[in-house]
């Protein structure tokens, strides 16, 4: 298995400390509104790479965290600085901040599971893990690579040789671009120290701690939850590509200064959401969420093989056009699965299905093995389907023809259960059945007048010698 690093910027081979099981760690969403489709980007590669492990027979430990606090608006420089996120919109809405994060949260797992995207193992938030958050600072403090100023903590960045690793920042440069903005916390031995702890006697949410009353940065509390459920060294860790730098920056850098040991073997980033050839940045806001999309149409199948059919590194635009033809894409699979592989006559086993069978779960999970390539993975199947058609399988042929898709399913998750059924269905059954009478009754004018009419509702016929078959366009 290769998948590329962010560390090194390179595909390397994938190794697991056990290669039976895999352990990662994945940055979950900041509640304080509802996610974007952008943001899901980044979920379904972390459920991307679960479901491959498992097909490979791994187990995996998946941990996602509910960022309820800390994560402040100014996210994109060395020190974050600004509001917290919950703060503000609690705020904003003269509500509760804890009322805010909770009903995000459930709107996010709401909108996991439209994505068809499988559970964490465990949702850790934020505000439950304080007392951890606090043993890393007080270690960070005692060694030496963190100080107190003016009931802030900081990490010193200056006491972490690999600081800018990830990102490829020097501490020079961020020196030179830190000294145009305005806002300079004099208190800070460097510009690029970041808050480990913040005290703000206006937060709402606050906790004692030995250095005074505040609440934890955003980044310890990444560091603190993923060690306490994964350990000192997780195989993975993933995140949106503006979670490279400074967010995971700074994971590393407490991280393996209070353990001493690496603190993340892979890092997987997803590429950007493009709007308009740009990249996406949360403060666009113009981006659409699960539910609004679903209101207009899409399926939540629909909406994740539009993430998934790019690969994961690729940029990605944002265009309802491309949703269009994802959904278009599932519909054919769908089709081939619930109709064109339906109701197959009895015949004896073709050695080209077969043939088609083991072509197709070989080159599929080759794919899937060369850092994830889902678009390759998805022509695969495209392959499979127009070899099975050519074959015109028989019944059980057909049947083995459908398991296999299923199997590919375990990937993609977006086939439905079962073929997609309207109120008008019995209406049609009994038309094509009509056509198939005027048609043994060889009274052609009825039996086209009769397509004629179901081809303007959207129904295609598919006649061969044991009946007629339809569905819809
Ligand atoms: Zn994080």
């Amino acid at each position: 298995m290769r998948l590329h690093n962010s560390l090194t910027g390179k595909v390397e081979e994938f190794t697991p400390a056990d290669p039976g099981a895999v352990r990662m760690y994945h940055c979950g969403p900041t509640v304080y509104k509802r996610q974007h489709i952008g943001n899901f980007r980044a979920f379904v590669l972390a459920d991307l790479l679960r479901r491959t492990f498992e097909m490979q027979g791994r187990s995996v430990t998946q941990i996602m965290n509910i960022t309820d606090v800390g994560h402040l608006t100014e996210d994109d420089v060395a020190d974050a600085s600004g509001e917290d996120k919950l703060q503000k919109e609690a705020a904003r809405r003269k509500l509760d901040p804890w009322q805010i994060a909770r009903e995000e949260e459930e709107n996010f797992k709401q909108d996991l599971a439209v994505l068809g995207i499988l559970p964490a193992h465990h949702y850790p938030r934020a505000t439950e893990h304080v007392p951890e958050m606090i043993a890393m600072i007080e270690k960070l403090l005692e060694d030496g690579h963190a100080y107190e100023a003016e009931g802030n903590v900081y990490f010193d960045v200056a006491s972490f040789d690999r600081y800018g690793a990830l990102s490829g920042n020097t501490l020079s440069e961020l020196e030179a671009g830190a000294s145009g903005r305005v806002e300079q916390r004099s208190e800070k031995r460097h510009p690029a120290d970041f808050a480990l702890w913040k005290r703000d006697p206006k937060h709402l949410m606050q906790w004692d701690s030995p250095f005074g009353r505040g609440f934890p940065g955003w980044h310890i509390e990444c560091s603190a939850m993923a060690r306490k459920y994964l350990g000192d060294t997780l195989d993975i860790h993933t995140g949106g590509p503006d979670n490279k730098f400074p967010h995971h920056e700074c994971e590393i850098a407490q991280s393996e200064c209070v353990t001493g040991q690496t603190f993340v073997r892979h890092w997987i980033h997803c590429g950007w959401l493009e709007i308009g050839g740009e990249k996406m940045s949360k403060r666009a806001g113009t981006l659409y969420t699960v539910p609004q999309l679903v209101e207009k149409g899409y399926s939540g199948a629909d909406l994740r093989l539009y993430l998934l059919r790019q690969h994961y590194r690729s940029p990605l635009p944002f265009d309802l056009a491309l949703i269009d033809e994802a959904a278009k894409t599932r519909a054919k699979l769908d089709n081939f699965v619930h109709y064109e592989m339906a109701d197959r006559p009895e015949r004896e086993d073709d050695p080209a299905v077969a043939t088609a069978i083991e072509t197709a779960q070989r080159d599929f999970a080759a794919a899937l093995e060369d850092d994830l390539n889902t678009s390759v993975a998805l022509a695969v199947i495209h392959e499979f389907m127009t070899a099975i058609n050519r074959a015109d399988p028989g019944a059980a042929d057909a049947a083995r023809a459908v398991a296999q898709m299923r199997e590919f399913d375990q990937i993609f998750g977006v086939l439905s259960d079962a073929p997609a059924r309207g109120d008008d269905d019995a209406e049609i059954d009994k038309l094509v059945a009509e056509r198939d009478a005027a048609r043994e009754a060889k009274d052609w004018a009825r039996a086209d007048e009769l397509r004629d009419a179901l081809g303007e509702r959207g129904i295609e016929l598919l006649d061969s010698p044991d009946g007629t078959r339809w569905r819809r366009k």
